[in-house]
């Protein structure tokens, strides 16, 4: 299998924004215009308060290591060359939670509770990831 056969997100008419946000390096996430929250996953109402004028906002980044594993064994042989690494449960600043990469480090580093700050890996001519790297203030 080639790199060519990783699987990678398919952007659909609720996450296109994200993806394209991505793409150009910037995380983004919905935010109600109602009560201010944000919240991830893309949903046509506010899980907060039902509103559903939301808009999307530009997030700073910045994040704490809610949860993670490492992987050790590929799911498939297109991430055979990547293991050892991590998926982890980033919570970003702003609230929500997301499921991603810790990269840059070696696994064995990451620990609940560390900070981290995004990162945007490309993985496709139009697909980039954003991932998360430790931050040295953890
Ligand atoms: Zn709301």
């Amino acid at each position: 299998m080639t790199a060519a056969e990783r699987p990678v997100p398919t952007p659909d008419a609720a996450t296109a924004p994200y993806w394209s946000a991505a793409h150009e390096q910037r995380l983004v996430m919905p935010r109600c215009l109602d009560c201010s929250r944000y919240h991830f996953y893309p949903r046509t109402l506010c899980p907060h308060c039902g509103s559903t004028r939301l808009e999307w906002s530009a997030c700073g980044g910045r994040g704490t290591v809610y949860s993670y594993t490492i992987v050790h064994r590929a799911p498939s042989p297109a991430f055979a060359a990547d293991v050892p690494y991590v998926v982890a449960v980033v919570e970003i600043a702003e609230g929500p939670r997301l499921m991603t990469n810790v990269v840059g480090c070696a696994p064995d580093a990451v620990r609940i509770g560390m900070k981290v700050g995004v990162a945007f890996r490309m993985v496709a001519d139009d697909v980039t990831l954003p991932v998360f790297e430790l931050l040295n203030e953890s």
